[in-house]
């Protein structure tokens, strides 16, 4: 099957209701992607994914690459063959992981050299390595390599992150051509990613120079790194502004459950973050009341669910009284019936918001859930 995306619907807000089909499947969008860092969502089995009705995924090419290495995985049939999983899979860069978390050695004009976090071995990342990378693990949605920089970034380092970042991604899409024969998963395509820190002409050059590139889809990177929500919006909005309506946009790297809908709004269709199942496994749980932590005393003699507008298996089974108790005592359970909630929870929003985006009311729903989720704020 080949890569597709159609629009459905669009809101008075901007927000437009599609639908992305993969080699691996169709995802509705706007979409959710839990992160599969190391070939698996902490916490939760591919049978649990299906059940839950995760239709894509995220893995880390960083990761992969170093453990079990991406040779081993082509060998072994590719990333969906190796993990079991039948969905579809996006796979980052590789960049952010070196940027952020690898010992960084140098950057040049080629690539990045870095030190594993695993061993200390030296490693060099180009362009084209990260594409070989991601065309052995088989993603059904690659993404070019960009230049991540800290935050805050004036604009003359933005700028020149930018212009690095539009050459990177013109050879990450001449490599992926010109081997595309390479790939574990024929029909895979390549994502372009806008940057520019936080200003906005540079958001909207960024845009303009990788729509010249013509890729398939495009991403905003380079966002929640530690800049006010509002910003984050204003810098989204610039650059889905220039983007063809007719590609989908994917905004790396987001939120909070009260900030997805700004997002969609915006025009956006795709999103992931780490949060639900990162917090799960500290007991900080969503709930369509606000965030609870379970570790609460007030939780210990509750026999409520988690969340009575859930209809997922842990709120359905298990009271919070139980939840607590797990995560008191360190048990294993705890992160497993925390994440599947968590996520349960994320992806509940999104069904909800394309409702709203099918009824042309997201306005009123964000106001809404919005509402909602601050009053539970402890
Ligand atoms: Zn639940």
């Amino acid at each position: 099957m080949d890569f597709r995306f159609e629009v459905l619907k669009t809101d008075p807000t901007g927000a437009r209701l599609g639908r992305i089909t993969t080699p691996h499947g169709v995802i509705d969008t706007p979409a959710f992607m839990p992160v599969g860092t190391a070939g698996t969502v902490k916490g939760l089995t591919q049978q649990a994914l299906c059940e839950l009705g995760v239709q894509i995924l995220l893995g880390n090419t960083y990761h992969l690459y170093l453990r079990p290495g991406h040779e081993r995985i082509r060998r072994l049939g590719g990333l969906h063959r190796f993990m079991a999983w039948d969905g579809s899979i996006l796979t980052d860069s590789g960049g952010f992981q070196v940027f952020s978390l690898a010992d960084l050695r140098k950057v040049t004009d080629d690539g990045a050299l870095f030190r594993s976090h695993l061993d200390g071995s030296e490693h060099f990342l180009t362009p084209e390595k990260s594409i070989e990378i991601q065309q052995a693990l088989g993603s059904d949605i690659a993404m070019v390599l960009d230049e991540c920089i800290e935050f805050p970034a004036d604009h003359a380092r933005a700028a020149d992150a930018l212009k690095r970042t539009t050459a990177w991604a013109r050879r990450c899409r001449d490599y992926a051509r010109a081997n595309a024969a390479g790939s574990m998963t024929p029909g895979q395509v390549l994502f372009g990613i806008v940057q520019g820190g936080m200003h906005a002409d540079l958001r909207r050059e960024s845009a303009h120079q990788l729509v010249d590139l013509d890729f398939p889809g495009y991403a905003v990177g380079g966002l929640a790194v530690g800049e006010p929500h509002a910003i984050s919006c204003e810098m989204a909005a610039a650059a889905t502004a220039e983007l063809p309506a007719d590609r989908p946009r994917y905004v790396m790297g987001v939120g909070l459950p009260e900030q997805l809908p700004d997002y969609v709004a915006r025009g956006v269709d795709m999103m992931d973050c780490v949060l639900p199942t990162r917090n799960a496994r500290n007991g900080c749980l969503f709930t369509s009341a606000g965030r609870i932590n379970i570790k609460n005393a007030i939780y210990a003699d509750d026999p409520r669910p988690l969340d009575e507008q859930c209809a997922c298996m842990v709120c359905r089974t298990y009271s919070r009284a139980y939840l607590r108790h797990l995560f008191q005592a360190n048990e294993i359970l705890a992160s497993i019936l925390n994440s599947h909630h968590n996520v349960a929870f994320f992806l509940d929003i999104m069904s909800k918001i394309r409702q709203a985006i099918a009824f042309g009311e997201l306005a009123a729903f964000s106001t809404e859930f919005q509402a909602r989720m601050e009053a539970g704020q402890p």
